[in-house]
């Protein structure tokens, strides 16, 4: 049904590479491809380093590509400038790990709501004041929010006042970054609460990106596990514990799922560290850490395949 529908979203070979100091370069993205789904909430998973907050840059135009488009309702956005630019900005926004980074502690609450309204000439001051309460509401937070520091707020509440900002503008497509990783345990179930409400009443697009496997497949429909700039897995959430194939997947549920386990799927535990992604194997780049590891695996990169309907693996295990 899923792949009858147009992607909302198409990335397309995909390859972001930063110069470093000593000449070398850094592939931080390489030659990936996925499509996000009107309505859907896509999670990106991996370890510190894997790509996948290159991709929300690159998403949210934060970041230029080296190579490879983004298409967005069938129109190439990959290099827009100037005012097409900013008013693509209104329907993909972007909410980070800590809110508070970019709101100016010098400026209430209620002017950081209702500042992207003014910015955007969305409507004036006394409509934006009153929409920034309203949005406030939707978040959970009441009116005299509206008066307060962002010093005074709690790390829940702001990142509510981060999702109440991102929605103003009415987006389609909401790119959270580690939105939830700063929060204690209860604070994030309420904040992933908030995101998924809005989700249904707003019918928003979510990329949810996160390191934790657990946390990222509660909230999402379909899940891409990332490893060192390349997507090495692709999966529907409901079939994350049963079906998970590739090594690096089976490691990461390993670690989040090792006490209550649903059901007797193969799983290994992860050592060593990742290879430095200026200096990356030849072969597979989980070559180094994979118990599975073949002489193949050395010479040879795996392609990302089908390996059964709507799953992908990127493993030589699966495709000879
Ligand atoms: Fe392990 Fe080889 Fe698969 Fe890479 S390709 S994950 S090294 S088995």
């Amino acid at each position: 049904m899923r792949k009858k529908k147009e992607p909302l979203l198409k990335i397309r070979s995909l390859t972001k590479k930063f110069n470093l100091q000593d000449g070398k370069k850094l592939t931080a993205v390489d030659n990936i491809s996925f499509e996000l789904y009107s309505g859907e909430c896509l999670g990106i998973v991996g370890e510190s380093g894997c790509g996948k907050s290159t991709i929300a840059k690159i998403l949210t135009q934060l970041e230029s590509v080296t190579s490879g488009n983004i298409t967005y309702n069938n129109r190439d956005i990959t290099h827009l400038k100037g005012e097409e630019l900013r008013q693509n900005r209104r329907k993909v926004q972007m909410i980070f790990q800590d809110a508070a980074e970019s709101f100016n502690p010098r400026m209430k609450i209620g002017h950081i709501v209702r500042e992207p309204l003014l910015n955007f000439k969305l409507m004036n001051k006394r409509k934006a004041e009153s929409e920034a309460k309203k949005l406030l509401a939707m978040v959970g937070l009441t009116e005299d929010f509206m008066g307060r520091y962002p010093h005074q707020l709690s790390g829940g509440q702001k990142q509510r006042v981060a999702i109440a900002r991102a929605i103003s503008l009415e987006p389609e497509i909401i790119i959270c970054d580690e939105a939830t990783s700063a929060l204690d345990v209860s604070i994030q179930e309420q904040v992933i609460k908030l995101l998924m409400d809005l989700q249904k009443e707003k019918g928003l697009s979510y990329i949810f990106i996160g390191h934790d496997l657990a946390v990222v497949r509660n909230i999402s429909q379909r899940i891409i596990v990332m490893y060192l700039g390349r997507i090495v897995e692709v999966i529907d959430s409901n079939r994350l514990t049963a079906s998970a194939a590739h090594p690096y997947t089976k490691a990461l549920l390993a670690s989040v799922f090792s006490v209550n386990r649903e059901n007797s799927t193969e799983i290994e535990i992860i050592e060593g560290e990742p290879p430095s992604p200026s200096d990356m194997p030849q072969g597979c780049g989980f070559s180094t850490r994979c118990k599975k590891c073949m002489d193949k695996c050395l010479k040879e990169k795996p392609e990302l395949k089908e390996i059964s309907t709507n799953h992908f693996a990127a493993c030589h295990l699966f495709q000879e």
